[in-house]
């Protein structure tokens, strides 16, 4: 499906085409530490498909816990992730979207997650947890 979104402050736009049944969660430390919090949510599209305005800044992480160097591309105005890719010149063969920046997110659901054996061991008790709709 189509998606589009934004980072927080709306210097970065991007547009793409995405299945929501690709969605998962990434339970890595680099991905605790990239985002500041337990997991990342997010889903591979085609680098053909992607459509970005603004020029997001680059992180090049070397040393992933994957062992891969990985482009971390974000928004260098507010910090919002956008998406991590392949290294190299032009347009990469798959770029892995940030869900929480989509529009659309709703129909991401997550399918499977990665990386588990760093995954919090909170993260299986959030369901049993009080829900409050607002903190004050
Ligand atoms: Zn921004
Ligand atoms: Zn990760």
């Amino acid at each position: 499906m189509k998606v589009d979104g934004a980072c927080s402050c709306g210097a970065i736009r991007i547009e793409a085409e995405a299945d929501p049944e690709k969605t998962q969660v990434c339970h890595c430390t680099d991905c605790q530490t990239a985002t500041g919090t337990a997991f990342r949510v997010s889903v591979p599209v085609p680098g053909a498909s992607i459509k970005t305005t603004g020029q997001p800044a680059i992180y090049i992480k070397t040393t992933a816990e994957s062992g891969k160097p990985r482009v971390q591309a974000f928004c260098g105005k507010c910090g919002s992730p956008v998406y991590s890719t392949t290294v190299g010149d032009g347009v990469q063969p798959s770029y892995t979207l940030r869900v929480g920046i989509l529009r659309q997110r709703d129909a991401f659901t997550p399918r499977r997650q990665i990386w588990w054996r760093s995954a919090r061991p909170w993260v299986t008790q959030l369901g049993s947890m009080p829900h409050v709709e607002m903190q004050t």
